[in-house]
């Protein structure tokens, strides 16, 4: 999305009375209990940013790195804020994933010139069209292909990494088996374990939660069994007068869905302020 339209908001919004204060890191540059004195009603949106580690053999080595580090560095470079320190330009990269945000590393990397791109994916290739057991109006679990992928990468399917391969310190490359999925079950192909030559490794398989920081635990707030903040109907977590919306209650999901809680949240943030 072009970023005029962002602005074009942001201005909409502070011209509504909204104020914006950025370069603050909530539940540490201001505690909960602050935030609780001084406001009627606080909603928590911070996202679900705990990244999925993959701890297998040689994780250690340099050039393993998770997706939103990459990321980050590049973003900062187009505000013109610092030169990213993670660069792809010339290398063998290997993106883990096969999401969005695997996509976005594609589509940075090359942009910052990589030398290859690979991008992998633990789970089957979906078909072209609708399977039976897919009917309209679920989902569509189809093959995609995003502007990034598009750019000119590699797309490996069922493939398992079982190893990052280095040398003097440096990622070399990941090892990797195909795996025959038989409905939800998989195992792995004998005879096809094979290294992918890598010297960037992004690890780009989802979120796990809303991160457990100050903010979460200072405020005592319940999490579900995935470890994110559970709220009620009126979008209210189990501590009265905090509400939460978004990734940090759905989990790692989209835009749209976050949108909607977004608005969820403000209408029980109403009705509570007017019940008060
Ligand atoms: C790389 C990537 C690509 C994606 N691509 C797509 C896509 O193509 N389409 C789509 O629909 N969705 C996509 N998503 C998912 C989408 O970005 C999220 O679902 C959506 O942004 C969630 O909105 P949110 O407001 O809940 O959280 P976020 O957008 O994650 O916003 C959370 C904000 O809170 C800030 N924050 C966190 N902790 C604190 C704190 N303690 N104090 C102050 N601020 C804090 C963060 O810096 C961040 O700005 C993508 C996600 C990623 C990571």
């Amino acid at each position: 999305m072009d970023k005029s339209v962002i602005d074009r908001r942001l201005e909409q919004m502070k011209a509504e009375g909204v104020i914006f204060e950025t370069n603050v890191n909530a539940g540490e540059d201001l505690s909960v209990r602050y935030m609780q004195r001084s406001f009627d009603a606080v909603v928590l949106t911070m996202g679900a940013t705990t990244p999925r580690d993959l701890q297998i053999p040689g994780r250690e080595w340099t050039g393993v790195h998770f997706a939103m580090d990459f990321l980050r560095g590049q973003n900062r470079k187009l505000n013109g804020v610092t030169e990213p320190t993670i660069h792809a330009k010339d290398k063998r990269v290997v993106v883990l994933g096969g999401g969005d945000t695997g996509s976005d590393c594609v589509g940075t990397s090359i942009r910052q010139g990589a030398r290859q791109v690979i991008q992998v994916e633990l789970l089957a290739k979906p078909p072209q069209q609708r399977s039976v057991d897919n009917p309209w109006p679920t989902w569509p679990h189809i093959l995609r292909t995003s502007s990034s992928q598009e750019e000119g990468c590699e797309r490996l399917w069922s493939v398992a990494s079982k190893e990052f391969v280095g040398e003097n310190g440096g990622v070399r490359g990941v090892k990797v088996v195909d795996l025959q999925w038989r409905g939800r079950e998989c195992s792995e192909v004998k005879g096809s374990e094979r290294v992918l030559e890598a010297d960037l490794v992004l690890l780009a398989m989802g979120f796990v939660h809303v991160e457990h920081g100050p903010l979460v635990q200072e405020a005592g707030l319940c999490l579900d069994q995935r470890g994110n903040i559970t709220v009620d109907e009126e979008a209210m977590t189990c501590v009265p007068g905090i509400f939460a919306a978004g990734d940090a209650v759905q989990g790692a999901s989209l835009v749209v869905r976050a949108m909607y809680q977004g608005r969820r949240a403000a209408e029980g943030v109403e009705r509570y302020l007017a019940g008060r």
